[in-house]
């Protein structure tokens, strides 16, 4: 049980490191065209499909499946499911944000120059 919290708490830690990250000036916060229209509507959908909480959300999952062993998919349906059993998302939405948490890319992080000579 110990171990399962913990992997939840790295979620969490992960999920928040990586918006630090992130740059924010990138993409507008809510990409509103990458949404399915019949989903616009859904704040629950507006905030789990934003590109930035996509990330995150991606990276946070990585790493409670790294300490709890269980595989990315199992730890991003337990969350999200909860959201589909208390009615806040349909099952086609359930279905769309799961393949975008576990499929994503992470692309939305700041780029640092190196200078050599210094
Ligand atoms: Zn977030």
């Amino acid at each position: 049980m110990k171990h399962f919290v913990n992997a939840k708490i790295a979620n969490v830690i992960a999920h928040e490191l990586h918006h630090l990250a992130q740059n924010i000036e990138c993409i507008p916060i809510t990409d509103i065209e990458s949404i399915p229209r019949h989903m616009r509507e859904n704040p629950y959908v507006k905030y789990f499909l934003n590109p930035y909480e996509i990330e995150a959300y991606h990276v946070g999952f990585r790493a409670e499946s790294d300490m709890s062993g269980r595989p990315l998919r199992y730890c991003v349906h337990d969350y999200l499911w909860k959201y589909k059993e208390a009615g806040q998302i349909t099952q086609a939405e359930y279905d769309y944000i799961y393949i975008q948490w576990c499929t994503t890319q992470i692309k939305l992080v700041k780029q640092f120059e190196v200078n050599i000579e210094s």
